[in-house]
């Protein structure tokens, strides 16, 4: 099998600016995920905000199978000009893992055309529960038939996104709320997933059951070897047709 070039993208501000966030990540929520998924499938390397170009190099995105993103306090300050690289290269066919408050990043709004991509949200130490609601699906393998996180942020409907492909998670919170919190879609050749979980202030990220949905999710994310489509005028006939029968 070949080895999966996965890129773990953070903002990395809250780890840097908040010791409260510094105690529970503090190498940053990148490494922190780049070492819980770790294997020998999955050549990983990580990119932050600060670095020049945010880390995603026209080379670096072309060397990518999949990129995890997760941002929160400074999406506008993500260029627009690198959202549009990482857009083209999702549609052709780089897999994209959007988590938890990157549903307001620039380049999950514009992958899904509902521009907020806006929520309810709550920080009061509930408990989440996270039901498999697709026990089909190659991203819930290995789970049970829930996961169960003792403290998180809540997220409530309405998600203001479009319908997704397919939907694997959907949250229950202890102050009452729901959420569809792991949801699939396709854009071009490229595969994206959401996933929920993950506020900076808990240790979600070495929840040993969030790190094999995000390992599942690099898996099934990977490019397709499938033939790149052609877009436009086609002049060339498959088959001869009216006049030039
Ligand atoms: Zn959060």
């Amino acid at each position: 099998m070949s080895t999966i070039n996965v890129t773990i993208w953070n903002e990395y501000l809250h780890e840097i600016r908040n010791p409260k966030v510094a105690e529970v990540y503090p190498d940053g929520i990148h490494r922190a995920i780049a070492r819980g998924i770790a294997s020998e499938a999955f050549e990983i390397r990580t990119a932050t905000l600060a670095e020049p170009e945010h880390g995603l190099t026209g080379d670096v995105l072309r060397q990518t199978d999949v990129l995890i993103w997760w941002g929160h306090m400074a999406h506008d300050r993500v260029e627009d000009e690198i959202v549009d690289r990482v857009y083209m290269r999702v549609l052709e066919g780089m897999g994209l893992i959007v988590l938890h408050s990157g549903h307001c990043a620039k380049i999950f709004n514009r992958l899904m055309g509902t521009r907020t991509c806006q929520l309810k949200w709550r920080e009061a130490d509930e408990k989440e529960r996270l039901w498999v609601v697709d026990p089909a699906h190659p991203i819930a393998e290995g789970i049970g038939e829930y996961i169960e996180l003792p403290t998180e942020e809540m997220y409530g409907e309405h998600f203001n996104v479009p319908a997704p492909d397919e939907l694997v998670f959907v949250s229950w919170f202890e102050g009452g709320e729901v959420f569809r919190s792991g949801l699939t879609y396709r854009r071009g050749k490229g595969k994206v997933f959401y996933f929920r979980p993950g506020h900076e202030t808990y240790p979600t990220y070495y929840h040993p059951d969030i790190l094999r949905v995000i390992s599942n999710a690099v898996r099934w994310a990977k490019p397709a070897e499938t033939a790149n489509p052609t877009y436009g005028h086609a002049p060339e006939l498959l088959e001869p047709v009216g006049k030039n029968r």
